[in-house]
């Protein structure tokens, strides 16, 4: 059996995940959740969904009685992640929510606390767990393979072009922030599983804003330090003005590398022993075979996969926020 997937909102992103579940091998397209008729239409002649398995925003929750869905994607703008987490949990399914997991820690709190009252599971759509770039540099830092890292460089920024000042990426309600949000996630991510460990102090501050049109109520940029109880620093850059997307780690005895390394890829890695020469996967089918067999067999899903590991960033986003805010330090305990 496969497990059989309602995504919700068919945005950008939806597309993509689209492509992974019919690549993926354990997964399934079988309902669509979207405010837009044209599109509920487009896609049931494209995927075969009957009718009974497309839902609207507003009649969602009628899902609970739908034995042909066992989960629901979330690919919504991210202040609906936790409304739609809270309605799929209530309505008996697993949710796989996209990145970032919400707006706040608390928010991401009361995400895990329903599920689990719910009996469902919660996975965040982090795809790079299941990269064989990031595995290995996982791997490099957390098996200490060229002794203790001290210092992590990781950001990633793109160059934001033809955007609508309407878009919701630029609205404080709806993104919750800017490039922090969107792409910063991954540099802290990168951060806490090359180290593994979680940061003890944050100190950040934000760029300059150079399209004022666009960037009134989130950051176009951001930086931050963040310290490790190893000792280890990890500095890095989310941007909407420029394009970066480099990942570096300097150890005792060597570092390691991917640049381009935290976007879609194809990434390019080496270490001081040498080039990478991992295969290009499809990271969204790679992500859903990852979560699928938990769900399916009914078996906890891994820690680092699970609402568990969005938390734990949203946690670091906030004091990155705070820290940029106050211009103080923030110690996390
Ligand atoms: P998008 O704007 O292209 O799609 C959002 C969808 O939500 C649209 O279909 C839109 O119609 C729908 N929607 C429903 N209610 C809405 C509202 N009130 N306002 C605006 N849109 C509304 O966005 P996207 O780029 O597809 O991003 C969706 C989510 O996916 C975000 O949380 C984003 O962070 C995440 N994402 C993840 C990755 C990744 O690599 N994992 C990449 C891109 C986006």
């Amino acid at each position: 059996k496969k497990l059989q997937v309602a995504l919700c909102g068919l945005g950008r992103y939806a597309n993509l995940v689209r492509e992974g579940l019919a690549a993926s091998q354990y997964c399934q397209l079988a309902g669509i959740v979207t405010g837009t008729p044209a599109k509920a239409a487009a896609w049931r002649t494209d995927h075969r969904i009957p009718e009974k398995n497309v839902y609207s925003y507003q009649n969602f929750d009628k899902i609970l009685t739908n034995k042909a869905i066992d989960a629901v994607y979330i690919t919504l703008p991210n202040a609906l992640h936790k409304e739609f987490t809270l309605r799929a949990a209530r309505a008996g399914k697993h949710v796989i929510v996209e990145k970032p997991m919400a707006l706040t820690e608390q928010d991401c709190q009361e995400m895990i606390a329903a599920c689990k009252k719910a009996g469902v599971q919660l996975a965040v759509g982090y795809r790079l767990h299941y990269e064989p770039h990031h595995q290995e540099i996982k791997r490099l830092g957390q098996e200490k393979l060229f002794g203790q890292v001290r210092l992590i460089e990781s950001s990633l920024g793109y160059r934001l072009a033809g955007i609508s000042p309407d878009d919701w990426h630029l609205k404080k309600a709806l993104a919750g922030g800017g490039p922090l949000m969107n792409l910063g996630v991954y540099c802290v991510q990168s951060s806490r599983y090359v180290l593994g460990e979680e940061p003890v102090a944050v100190t950040a501050q934000f760029g300059p804003v150079t399209m004022p049109e666009l960037f009134k109520e989130v950051e176009e940029s951001i930086s931050w330090q963040l310290t490790f109880p190893s000792g280890a620093v990890c500095t890095s850059t989310t941007t909407s003005t420029c394009n970066i997307d480099r990942f570096f780690a300097s150890a005792d005895n060597g570092s390691f590398e991917l640049s381009p390394g935290l976007s879609y890829g194809p990434f390019q890695g080496k270490s001081s022993q040498g080039a990478f020469n991992f295969p290009v996967l499809n990271q969204q089918a790679a992500q859903l075979d990852g979560i699928a067999p938990y769900l399916l067999e009914d078996k906890p899903l891994p820690a680092h996969i699970s609402g568990e590991e969005g938390r734990k960033d949203l946690r670091v986003l906030d004091a990155i926020y705070k820290a940029a805010r106050s211009g103080e330090k923030v110690t996390l305990r």
